[in-house]
This record gives C-alpha cells, sequence and structure tokens, in this order.
C-alpha cells in the first residue's frame, strides 16, 4: 500500500458487527460497533454492514474486507448459509461493493482468524497448526504446510462437531455428544444451569470452580471433550502447534492445563504438540478480513510489519 493507505475490515456476527480502519502499518485508526439487526431480514444486515464498512471508508481506503459465520464462499463473495444471521445465499460482497466505491471481499470468520493467528500471532513462521476457536459455538481453522485448509465443500474445521462421547448429549446439529455440546461457552452454561448453578457466560461457570462441584464437574467434562477431539486432530494431521482463541480463552490456565493434560493422556505413543493461548483475543476476525482484502487486491503491499502493531492495536478494538 502507499503511504496513507488503509483497509476497513468488517467482523460480522450473529450479535454484533465490529469494524476497523486499518492503516498501512497495521494500525487501528477508527473502529465502531453496533448490534447485528438479523430480527429485521437479511436486507436489514446487509444495509448494516455497508453502513458500518461506508462510515469508515476514506479517500485512501483500498478496500473493504469482511469476514461472516456459516457456509460462506471466499471466491464468490457469497453467504450460502448462516442460520445465525437469517442468510441463505447473500452475495454480500457485491452488494456492499455496489454501495462504496472500493473493492470488497469476503472471509469465514474462523478461517480469517487463523489468517490472521498465522500472520500475527503465535503461528506465524508454523506449517502445521490447528486454531480453535471457543466461543458460542467450536470451530477451528486448520493450517497444513502452511495453508488453510478449505475442503470439499469449504467447510473443513467443523471441530465442533467431532463426536467424543458414544450416545452423548444431543447437539444442535443432530449428532449426539458433539465437543460443541459440552465444550462450548453455550453447552458450559446451559449444563451448569441444568445442574443447579447460575450463570450469563462461561466465565460465570469459571469463577465458581473449586467452590461448587457442578462447576466443576461440567468444566472437567467440557476439557475433556475438548482434549478427545484435539487426540482425534493431532493423530490425523499431526499438528506442530495448537492455538486456542476466542471468548473463552479469558478462563487462562483453567482452560489450559486440563487441555495439555488431557492431550498428552490421549496420545500414548507419540508426544503432543503444544497448546497456546492465542494473543489476538477477540479482534483476530477484524485483522483477518483485513489481511484477506489486501491479499486479494493489495498483493505486492507487505503487512509483514503488522505485528508491531498489534497489542498496541487491540485494547482499542475488542
Ligand atoms: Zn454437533
Amino acid at each position: 500500500m502507499d503511504q496513507h493507505a488503509s483497509v476497513v475490515a468488517v467482523d460480522l456476527g450473529g450479535t454484533t458487527i465490529k469494524a476497523a480502519r486499518i492503516d498501512q502499518q497495521g494500525g487501528v485508526e477508527e473502529t465502531l460497533r453496533c448490534p447485528t439487526p438479523v430480527q429485521q431480514g437479511p436486507q436489514a444486515v446487509v444495509d448494516a454492514v455497508t453502513a458500518a464498512a461506508g462510515a469508515l471508508t476514506r479517500v485512501d481506503t483500498k478496500a473493504v474486507g469482511i469476514c461472516a459465520p456459516g457456509l460462506v464462499n471466499s471466491t464468490t463473495g457469497i453467504v450460502h448459509f448462516a442460520p445465525n444471521l437469517g442468510f441463505r445465499d447473500v452475495a454480500l460482497a457485491r452488494a456492499v461493493q455496489e454501495q462504496l466505491t472500493v473493492p470488497v471481499t469476503l472471509q469465514h470468520d474462523v478461517r480469517a482468524a487463523c489468517l490472521a493467528e498465522l500472520r500475527l500471532g503465535n503461528a506465524a513462521g508454523i506449517d502445521e497448526v490447528l486454531v480453535v476457536v471457543l466461543g458460542t459455538g467450536v470451530a477451528a481453522g486448520i493450517v497444513t504446510a502452511g495453508k488453510i485448509v478449505h475442503g470439499a465443500q469449504g467447510i473443513a474445521g467443523e471441530f465442533g462437531h467431532i463426536p467424543v462421547f458414544a450416545d452423548g448429549e444431543p447437539c444442535a446439529c443432530g449428532q449426539q455428544g458433539c465437543v460443541e455440546a459440552y465444550a462450548a461457552a453455550g453447552a458450559l452454561v446451559r449444563r451448569y444451569r441444568e445442574a443447579g448453578g447460575t450463570a450469563d457466560g462461561a466465565a460465570d461457570v469459571v469463577a465458581q470452580l473449586g467452590s461448587h462441584e457442578a462447576a466443576d464437574r461440567v468444566w472437567t467434562e467440557g476439557m475433556n471433550a475438548l482434549g478427545r477431539a484435539l487426540v482425534t486432530s493431532t493423530v490425523l494431521l499431526d499438528h506442530q502447534l495448537i492455538v486456542l482463541a476466542g471468548g473463552m480463552t479469558g478462563a487462562g490456565n483453567h482452560l489450559l492445563e486440563p487441555v495439555r493434560r488431557t492431550l498428552q493422556d490421549g496420545l500414548a505413543w507419540r508426544s503432543a504438540p503444544s497448546v497456546r493461548i492465542s494473543p489476538l483475543g477477540a479482534s483476530a476476525g477484524l485483522f483477518g478480513a483485513a489481511l484477506h482484502a489486501l491479499d486479494t487486491f493489495e498483493p505486492a503491499g507487505s503487512t509483514a510489519h503488522w505485528h508491531r502493531h498489534r497489542l498496541a492495536a487491540l485494547p482499542r478494538i475488542s
């Protein structure tokens, strides 16, 4: 990018739209966030994304990068299916681009977070990585030979729906015993409440560890489910590094220690890959969307120095 160029990133979530304008050094110039108007229908959501991107776009803005959940085709810019957004076959990139005067790209939110982790986070320079995003749900970005895996249908990385307990709890996906039915923030809260606890988020369950037996049991089962799925993934793909990302990483060592232990215990004949927590927090998707847009439209512009601004920028976005 030239001296004063910028890129606008938009992270479209089921609850919140987050956006940022990022300068050519990777520094965050301005951010905004607003609720996602899912109840008003898909056109209202598209309009809200356009308004957020438009509000941050300046004459020097080279591109807009959007990331979104669901079944996303990053080549065509279409969200084929995203129940949390009420989307079915929405040509999001084209719709936003028609309203703005800059080119627009679309990427899957977890693969965007994975890209940011590869360029700016703990996975920089590592070719065999699994980035597990732990939030309301659970999903993963898979990196092999330094490349993010997309899969035959573009839906690789549905790590949350690896079944880990035979005849286990029903999952929203229709299977039983999935990782997500135990280890996602939503599942932990639901299971803790069913056991008589009070919690609005996973942090409330963590706060009760050591003082409420039900919290200990529900958390242990969640970490056990996560560790088992990581065993499966490691045996299959031989990761060098596993990065845990997303909102649940606030649990810190309550998350890291049992996951490392379960993973090592489950691997009888080989060593376990390292497990680390992402430094990017809730901003990984935004940075990844920006990087994807620049890779597409400004491939000659180096983003190698962005990491220098990463930590200073984070508190302003998340
Ligand atoms: Zn499932």
